[in-house]
């Protein structure tokens, strides 16, 4: 199954020759969340071979044009393409005037799949699937959610334990389904002796927004995390009244919550692509693993795991199996 970052585009307010408005697909075993799809995503999605099919939730973080600007493209794409499944859409709820325009901004013929999922208060959690997707509130001048997606924590099964005891075929499936089998001669397997706990993968997505609460409750501990750095360091006074972050910001976030790689976008178009080292730099003075400057078009896959023992995963900060 995939699990990867499709990046659609990088730019924060003024898009760039090289840099598309806003715009990530994250793909997870089949479902697609399409978070804040500014101006010109429904093109950048067939730049990137995604169709209007893969996505499955469109996750809004405020109505600044540079998030929202894109929504009434794929919309109207998903009704055009007349997609068969439920797309649920969560946004701050405060900004519901904006979503109806969005939603309703042209004449074309309408679908009925687009399930609105408004969110407000400290913390709300939707079932997505076997996911769970998460919304907090951020820090910026309209209302702002970050959000967060989390596997539910599984059991690894250790095919050499289960030979040993005799469990093979239809009872490893029991066995995960009830805890436990009963061998022909009677003996008794418990899932404990053959399987290790396996920690469920997370994803944060945090845009915009100065530090706050919200950002590290979004960031804790999870696998791939997605944040903005409109700005380097030394305007760091600007990024404060803006309600943004800088690079440097976005690293010390990422070291204090045990991130495992680091994805930084949403840059000002103040900074060219020489500038992009200086970006990654500054963050790695904090965290010192994998850190990713977003491209257009490029896609992060979320780090896996299976190389790592689960007491090696369990580790905040480890990156050591990134792939
Ligand atoms: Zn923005
Ligand atoms: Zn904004």
């Amino acid at each position: 199954m995939t699990r990867e970052l499709v990046v659609l585009g990088t730019a924060s307010a003024v898009p760039t020759r090289h840099r598309n408005h806003n715009g990530y697909l994250l793909l997870w075993d089949g479902q697609g969340f399409l978070f804040d799809p500014g101006e010109g995503t429904q093109r950048q999605m067939t730049m990137a071979g995604m169709s209007a099919h893969d996505v499955t939730w469109i996750c809004v973080t405020h109505f600044h044009g540079d998030h929202c600007l894109g929504v009434p493209g794929v919309v109207q794409r998903i009704a055009r393409d007349k997609v068969a499944h439920a797309v649920q859409a969560a946004y701050p709820a405060s900004g519901e005037e904006f979503w109806e325009r969005l939603r309703h901004a042209t004449a074309f013929a309408d679908t009925s799949v687009i399930i609105p999922r408004p969110a407000s208060g400290e913390v709300v959690r939707w079932p997505a699937g076997p996911v769970t997707l998460t919304a907090r509130p951020l820090s910026h001048p309209v209302e702002s959610y970050g959000y967060r997606l989390d596997e539910p924590d599984g059991r690894r099964m250790l095919p050499e334990e289960l030979a040993r005891r005799g469990v093979h075929g239809p009872m490893i499936g029991e066995l995960q389904r009830q805890g436990s089998v009963t061998l022909a001669d009677g003996t008794a397997v418990r899932l404990e002796e053959c399987s290790v706990p396996r920690p469920g993968q997370s994803a944060a997505f945090v845009m915009d927004t100065r530090l706050c609460d919200g950002v590290f409750a979004l960031a804790e501990g999870v696998d791939l995390l997605v944040i903005e750095s409109t700005f380097l360091s030394d305007e760091a006074a600007l990024a404060q009244e803006y309600g943004h972050l800088t690079a440097a910001q976005a690293g010390q976030v990422a070291r204090d919550c045990g991130v495992r790689r680091l994805v930084l976008t949403h840059f000002s178009e103040r900074y060219s692509f020489a500038d992009e080292p200086r970006f990654v730099e500054e963050a790695a003075k904090a965290f010192d693993s994998e850190i990713v400057a977003a491209r257009d078009l490029i896609r992060v896959p979320v780090p896996r795991r299976s190389t790592l023992s689960d007491t090696e995963i369990a580790k905040p900060g480890n990156a050591a199996s990134t792939c």
